[in-house]
């Protein structure tokens, strides 16, 4: 069977010209094409290393800032990348925004956030169609906790128990099939952004407020006096640091944490008292996704013709059986979303829960290029086999599977939450611990933070000293580490 629509251009896929790797080249490249890139300074305010999600948005939220303060200018800040934007997990993210979250704190983050997002939706691809997320009835519990603090935290949603929640998603899908759906969350803030046009957008916005835009010197160290870095070095010559580093480095985190002088271990103390010595401070996951194009005549939408919200389900007693009956899991946990942007044509991206693999991963090339990360070969079948088993319109959907690269892995930190902290006197981390392409707005607050002094108060429960003081996320019930 073929795709319906392969072609080598179209509406739903804008940056066809996006730089590829040379021959040889073993690194993942940007994924827009570059312009107006500027040579390296000699010295900088503020050196941002990364140009994914955090480090996009918190040199854009810095030059916007400083310019809008009368304190400085776009120019103060430098955006160092090896490669350019969206290089790392930004750009082939799935690009879900939700706030599924049992860590209560992330709720306030995602408020931010989505808030960024609806600030310019046309040029961040951002979709408000909402989020359903769908359990057991062993999650009531849990959804009713999460369901209260999103709202109270300003994260509008609604809860559906019981016949309430099969009655609700079968007004959106008519064809749902509601067997063991006993939970439903509808996130309305929530949605989808396109992450090529999200990094399109942030990177252009990037260039509007005057950053220095540095694609191409890969950071190969720091030099320190004491906790506060002086020099970023890079491969092409050393930026003397005025006043502040932030390090917004994704998977290559461990990397940029040994540079800045700490340990790959640390003592971990949970919220009961207990402690745990030398954990490592990165564990890498890598995660299983893909993508299936839509054959003609079935689509994703909702019962009244609209884009449909981005669908997650989670029913860990139900196992999903194959077209020749056996058993692929014991489980259902499935998240999908209309991505007809991604797959060049109407198509779906989800993916599964990811796998662990341990404190040390090959980073290069990242993401799809890497043999060793590809999703296994039974994701294809889980994945088209679960989407028949939840909609009578996606039976027999398995040929239709997009069958190319797909991989990408995240270094994820002791209890899976992020650290948005201070790890050194001038250096600022942004780690979302692989949680954060929905996160546009943790650079907003860290621009805040360093222009005003004071940490914004969302940020404050991602503080490092948790891991020593006991207020760690660690007690959470989460079947993945997205927690
Ligand atoms: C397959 C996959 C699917 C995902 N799906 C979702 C999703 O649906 N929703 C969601 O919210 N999150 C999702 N995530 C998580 C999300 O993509 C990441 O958490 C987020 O994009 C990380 O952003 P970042 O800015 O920290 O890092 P990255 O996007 O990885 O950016 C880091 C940048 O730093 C640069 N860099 C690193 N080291 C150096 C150096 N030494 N010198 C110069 N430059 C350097 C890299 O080139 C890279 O461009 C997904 C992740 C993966 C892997």
């Amino acid at each position: 069977m073929t795709a319906p629509n392969p072609t080598d251009h179209n509406q739903w896929y804008p940056f066809q010209n996006r730089p590829l790797p040379s021959a040889g080249d073993s690194a993942n490249p940007a994924v827009i094409p570059l312009f107006d890139v500027a040579p390296l300074p000699k010295k900088a305010r503020f050196v941002v290393v990364g140009a994914g999600v955090h480090g996009l948005s918190t040199a854009w939220h810095l030059a916007m800032m400083l310019e809008q303060s009368g304190k400085g200018s776009g120019s103060d800040v430098v955006l160092i990348d090896k490669q350019g934007p969206g290089a790392g997990a930004t750009g082939l993210a799935c690009g879900c925004i939700r706030n599924l979250y049992m860590t209560g704190p992330l709720h306030a983050i995602l408020r931010e956030s989505v808030a960024v997002w609806e600030s310019d939706p046309v040029n961040f691809g951002f979709q408000q169609v909402g989020y359903v997320s769908v359990g057991e009835a062993n999650q009531e519990e849990d959804y009713i906790h999460l369901h209260k603090s999103q709202n109270d935290q300003g994260y509008p949603s609604d809860l559906f128990l019981g016949k309430d929640a099969k009655a609700f998603l079968t007004a959106i899908w008519p064809d749902f099939k509601t067997d063991n759906c006993d939970v439903v969350l509808h996130e309305k803030p929530s949605g989808y952004a396109g992450t090529h046009m999200a990094v399109w957008g942030l990177d252009q916005k990037c260039r509007q407020w005057g950053v220095t835009r540095a694609y191409g010197p890969a950071v190969i160290g720091y030099d320190r006096t004491g906790g506060k870095v002086v020099n970023v070095v890079t491969d092409e010559g050393t930026v003397a640091v005025d006043e502040a580093v932030i390090v917004c480095a994704g998977a290559w985190m461990p990397d940029h944490w040994a540079w800045l002088g700490h340990g790959d271990t640390m003592d971990v103390t949970y919220p009961d008292g207990h402690q745990e010595k030398d954990t490592d401070v990165w564990t890498y996951w890598r995660l299983l996704e893909g993508e299936v194009y839509l054959p003609e005549g079935v689509d994703f939408r909702t019962a009244d013709g609209k884009d449909s919200p981005v669908l997650h389900v989670e029913l860990m007693n139900t196992p999903v059986n194959g077209d020749d009956g056996a058993e692929i899991k014991d489980h259902v946990y499935w998240y999908t979303r209309y991505a007809a942007e991604r797959v060049g044509a109407p198509g779906l991206q989800g993916g599964t829960i990811p796998v662990k693999m341990g404190s040390k991963a090959a980073l290069e090339p990242y993401g799809h290029l890497n043999d060793a990360y590809q999703a296994d070969n039974w994701f294809a079948d889980y994945y088209c086999a679960t989407a028949g088993q939840l909609f009578g319109r996606f039976e027999g959907i398995r040929p239709y599977f997009k069958d190319r690269r797909n991989g990408g892995i995240g270094a994820f930190t002791p209890d899976n939450v992020p650290i948005f902290d201070w790890v050194g006197d001038n250096v600022w981390m942004n780690a979302d611990s692989n949680h954060g392409f929905k996160m546009i707005g943790v650079g907003k607050l860290t621009a805040e933070t360093l222009l005003s002094g004071k940490k914004r108060e969302e940020l404050v429960p991602f503080n490092l000293d948790r891991f020593r003081t006991g207020a760690t996320f660690g007690d959470r019930n989460s079947n993945c580490p997205w927690v």
